[in-house]
């Protein structure tokens, strides 16, 4: 039984400024997913502080928005079977230290924040978070 699903992917500031935008874009097509929609953006603070708002009592919030906001960002929905679970594991593990062996952030990642990559970590999220960056 086919199961296809939509998931948010971000690239993040220190990837876009590295230019890994293109090699990113390709792993996820390599590994199945469809690009069905993308836009190069650079959010304001606030605009983080609203995405990013389930974490509004963690301690890493305010540098957490202060980053997402610093530069470009290329947003994404991807699409494929079970794109949210898949998406997760290709990233690897929010610190690029503990992330697998070719996973995105294992190969791309700086450190625990500039992790190159965020991914929706639910359906229910997902869908929270395509319409955040793409309803019009
Ligand atoms: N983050 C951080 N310090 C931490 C934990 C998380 O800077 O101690 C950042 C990191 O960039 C991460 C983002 O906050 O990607 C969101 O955290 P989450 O726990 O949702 O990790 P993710 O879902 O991105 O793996
Ligand atoms: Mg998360």
């Amino acid at each position: 039984m086919s199961n296809t699903e939509q998931t948010l992917s971000i690239i993040k500031p220190d990837a876009v400024e590295r230019n890994l935008q293109d090699e990113i874009k390709n792993e996820f097509k390599i590994n199945g997913f469809e690009i069905v929609k993308e836009k190069k953006i650079h959010i304001s603070k606030q605009e983080a502080e609203k995405f990013y708002k389930v974490h509004e009592t963690k301690p890493f919030y305010n540098n957490l928005c202060a980053y997402l906001s610093s530069g470009p960002i290329v947003v994404m929905t991807l699409q494929k079977e079970n794109a949210v679970l898949d998406n997760r594991k290709l990233m690897g593990a929010t610190n690029p230290d503990q992330a697998e062996e070719g996973t995105l952030r294992k190969k791309y990642g700086i450190s625990i924040d500039k992790n190159s990559v965020h991914g929706s970590d639910s359906n229910e999220n997902a869908k929270i978070e395509i319409d955040f960056f793409f309803k019009d």
